[in-house]
């Protein structure tokens, strides 16, 4: 890894930080401590937002959006040119399987070509106010927005917060996760090359309770779009109180995946495995509750068993790997600790680690859990799926919202009128409807009830990025 990823990209360039405190992070398929990370200070908070505000004050905000079009396109580009090596470091330090990690890495610049052009298409109103006269509306740019990331998926992320944000007139200060520090750090770098100016988008690496609170606390930040656990979410919303700051959070899920027995099945029960142990079930959007009619539940579970059986589980940097380690050791042991809560007998496939070095989890299959059981419930953030038979629409319905989340949720049947009843009921704030896509740039994505506050991507992004002006002119 090169050496200036282990440091901080403050003001266009990289920079040790003000105590240069480091952590150790550890490779997760070879167990072994690889690299070094900062751990950001207050001051080195302090000196990012500082930054950032001059460089709003100084010019971002003003310059014209034809000239941060040209910017961003050109960031999009180089990091297009980088995508193998973006694609390579992402890869090793999260154990993320590499033909995933270059689909992410160009989602990633296919987000700053979105909102390059979508800016100048993201405009006012007239309105004819009963007193007469002209009545507009601006959209304007907040100031510092602090952009708080997690470790699953960082490049996409990153740029979805990055992108609207800047495009929009505002400049960023952007806080990794402390174990996927890197590709963050190479943005920083590959906007500073496409003229982005010094102070835009800061990378102030570290832990959370630190670097990501003092961020949050910063009297000059005006908002802070978080995507995390829900627990964290929470603390964030009390914080972010004080200083009435706007704030948007992706948080946590556990996403129901609804199949009727009038579907197409090989296509619903071939494709639900990857649903849920896609990026080793380290999804916010993994489909970890299946709801399978009770009688074409025994059909779907042959299907289903034996594609999860055929998954390549291995090396993230293999061309075939579907599924790589988790995160962390520690990760691994919480997977573990909620497989072993349940019942044995309910217990199909997998539960346990890999006989292997690397946090590997085997794909875990538990049928017919308790409507109370833990692994029912919680969000267990591993590849991990609980799979329930139902006879009746209704019932199953109730069971399905029966939960604090409400993040995504896939629907499996050929009967219309059935898909867009059903769609409409489920209480989550992205639904796929014989697919179990749940990200797509141009439309918004985000949670209903614990899942979160407002919406990344598409056009509805930049609503969260800007205040509404109104102007009236007495004529
Ligand atoms: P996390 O909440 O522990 O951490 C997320 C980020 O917040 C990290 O950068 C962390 O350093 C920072 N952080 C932690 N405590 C903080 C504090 N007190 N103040 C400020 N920042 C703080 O989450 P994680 O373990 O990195 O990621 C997993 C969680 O993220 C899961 O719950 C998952 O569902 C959720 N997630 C949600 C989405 C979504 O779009 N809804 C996407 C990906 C992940």
């Amino acid at each position: 890894m090169d050496k200036n990823l282990s440091q901080l990209f403050i003001n266009g360039d990289y920079y040790k930080g003000t105590e240069g405190a480091k952590r150790v992070l550890v490779n997760p398929y070879t167990e072994a401590p690889e690299w070094e990370t900062t751990l950001g200070s207050a001051e080195d908070i302090d000196l990012a937002v500082k930054g950032a505000q001059n460089a709003f004050v100084d010019g971002w905000r003003d310059m014209t959006p034809g000239k941060r079009t040209e910017i961003l396109f050109k960031l999009a580009r180089l990091i297009r040119e980088q995508l193998e090596e973006l694609a390579r470091i992402e890869s090793t330090n999260i154990g993320k399987p590499i033909s995933d990690a270059r689909d992410e890495i160009a989602l990633g610049a296919r987000i700053f070509e979105y909102y390059a052009g979508a800016i100048t298409l993201f405009y006012g109103e007239t309105i004819p106010v009963s007193k007469g006269g002209l009545d507009i509306t601006l959209r304007q740019p907040l100031g510092v927005v602090g952009a708080i990331v997690p470790w699953n998926f960082p490049f996409p992320i990153t740029c979805w917060k990055v992108a609207p944000a800047l495009a929009a007139g505002n400049c960023v200060v952007l806080k990794p996760a402390l174990l996927s520090p890197f590709t963050a750090l190479k943005l920083g770098e590959l906007a500073a090359a496409a003229g982005l100016p010094p102070g835009v988008l800061q990378v102030v690496t570290g832990g959370g309770s630190e670097t990501g609170s003092a961020l949050v606390n910063h009297p000059l930040t005006r908002k802070i779009s978080f995507t995390g656990s829900t627990q964290v979410g929470r603390q964030i919303m009390r914080q972010a109180a004080d200083g009435i700051k706007r704030i948007s959070l992706e948080l946590g899920g556990k996403s129901p995946n609804i199949v009727f027995a009038d579907c197409n099945l090989e296509e619903a029960a071939s494709s639900s495995p990857m649903a849920v142990y896609g990026n080793a079930g380290q999804d916010c959007c993994a489909r970890s509750r299946v709801f399978v009619e009770e009688k074409v539940a025994d059909q779907f579970m042959e299907i289903f068993l034996e594609k999860t059986k055929s998954l390549n589980m291995g090396a993230p940097g293999a061309p075939s790997t579907q599924i790589g380690p988790l995160i962390s050791r520690e990760r691994r042991d919480e997977v573990l600790s909620y497989i072993q809560s349940e019942s044995a007998d309910h217990l199909l496939l997998g539960g346990k680690s890999a006989d292997r070095k690397g946090f590997f989890v085997e794909p875990t299959v538990i049928f017919q859990p308790d409507l109370n059981a833990r692994v029912w419930k919680e969000e267990i953030f591993g590849p991990v799926v609980c799979i329930r038979t139902f006879k009746d629409e209704d019932l199953m319905l109730k069971e399905v919202n029966d939960s604090p989340y409400g993040l995504s949720a896939s629907i499996w049947t050929n009967d219309i009128k059935r898909a867009f009843r059903v769609s409409r009921k489920v209480e989550s704030g992205v639904v796929s409807v014989n697919s179990h896509s749940s990200v797509h740039v141009e439309a918004p994505f985000g949670g209903f009830k614990q899942s979160g506050i407002g919406r990344d991507l598409g056009l509805h992004a930049l609503e969260g990025y800007t205040e509404l002006k109104n102007i009236y002119f007495g004529l």
